[in-house]
Formats: structure tokens, C-alpha cells, sequence
């Protein structure tokens, strides 16, 4: 059977990062991973940088090799925040583009983080890449059919965490708003990605 080759749109979070494992685990898949360094007011690309260079370099040391792209997206000027699924949906298809053969692409989106306005949320990503990667078939590039898939989406948060070994979890960066010390960043304990990890801490009955 011919291997399949999916593009994994990585974070350093915690969903994100049990989609990876997951994938290097469970299938043979050649995966491309590829991660956006989101500059934006809230200031956390150099935070979650930091955790994706230490968590790749342990995947490719415990699990399989796998390729690894990045690219960046600074809107620091801006005032409002753009919307995280539009940029990765941008981005997605490009990458895609440059991924001879792929023909999936992996998400780490949970069913359980959208309410049901949001839940639209992944039909909305999958138009927004629907529509540019038309432009590149209409110049014969990409293959014909591009699957989107989401290895973690039934999953509740306190199963992702559990999919990860303690040391990788303790790894993965989650909140938005990043206060920088002398010491490095801390958590700043109050965003809604921080709040959702003091939950999972205490259903686990541990601290991460
Ligand atoms: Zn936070």
C-alpha cells in the first residue's frame, strides 16, 4: 500500500501535540509538520517557539523521523487579534502545495473546546482552503483531493492529556498571554487555555 503523506499544522499545545504523537504512533503516515509562529499583540509566539524546538526534538528522538517546515504571520501592528483557524487554513495551503503528495491534512481542533456556533469552525477552515487551493488546481498543481482530518477531535481534554508522557506534557504551551521574567515566561493563569489546564490538572490530580 502506497504511504500517505499528511501535513500536520502544529502549535506546541497540548491538543496539538497529542494529534502528533498520535500520528507518529498509530500510523505510517510521511508526515510534514509545519508550524506558524503567530505574532500578534498577545505576544506569545516566542513562548510557544520554545516549546515546539524542545517537544519536536524529543518526538524525533522517541518516536520516527518526520520532515519540519515553519513559516510566520506578524501582525503585531494590528490591534484586533486575527482569527487562529483562518491563518492556519492560509498557511495550510501553502504548505500543502509544497508537500509533494499530500493529501491530508491534520488538525488538532477538539470537538469539545466548540460551543455550537463554533462548531462550524472546521466546515468554515476547510471553505477558507477550499477556495485557494482551487487557485493552485487551476494551475495543475496539488493532488486532486485534499482530506482534512482531526485525530483527537472526539477526544476530552483530560484524554489528551493522558496520551502524552509526563514529560512531554509538562512541555506543551497552551496560554495566550505570556508574561515574560527574568527567569523565562510564565503562565499567566487567567486566559481561557490556562483556565481549561488548571482543569485537566485537577481531573488528573497532578500539576503540569
Ligand atoms: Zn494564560
Amino acid at each position: 500500500m502506497q504511504r500517505l503523506t499528511t501535513l500536520v499544522m502544529y502549535s506546541g499545545g497540548l491538543d496539538s501535540t497529542a494529534m502528533l504523537v498520535r500520528l507518529l504512533r498509530e500510523t505510517t503516515d510521511e508526515l510534514r509538520v509545519h508550524h506558524i509562529r503567530m505574532v500578534n499583540r498577545e505576544g506569545r509566539a516566542d513562548a510557544e517557539q520554545a516549546a515546539v524546538d524542545s517537544i519536536l526534538a524529543w518526538c524525533h528522538g522517541h518516536y520516527r523521523p518526520f520532515r519540519y517546515s515553519e513559516s510566520g504571520l506578524d501582525f503585531s501592528a494590528l490591534q484586533a487579534i486575527p482569527i487562529d483557524y483562518v491563518s492556519v487554513a492560509f498557511v495550510a495551503c501553502q504548505v500543502a502545495i509544497d508537500t509533494p503528495g499530500c493529501t491530508r491534512i491534520a488538525v488538532g481542533t477538539l470537538a469539545r473546546d466548540l460551543d455550537e456556533i463554533k462548531r462550524s469552525v472546521t466546515v468554515a477552515q476547510r471553505k477558507v482552503f477550499g477556495a485557494m487551493y482551487e487557485c493552485y488546481r487551476a494551475r495543475k498543481l496539488g493532488e486532486p483531493v485534499v482530506d482534512w482530518i482531526y485525530p483527537v477531535y472526539a477526544l476530552t481534554k483530560p484524554q489528551i492529556a493522558s496520551l502524552l508522557e509526563p514529560e512531554v506534557r509538562r512541555l506543551t504551551w497552551s496560554c495566550r498571554r505570556p508574561v515574560q521574567t527574568p527567569a523565562g515566561f510564565r503562565e499567566c493563569g487567567t486566559c481561557k487555555p490556562c483556565r481549561a489546564r488548571a482543569d485537566i490538572s485537577a481531573a488528573l490530580n497532578t500539576t503540569f
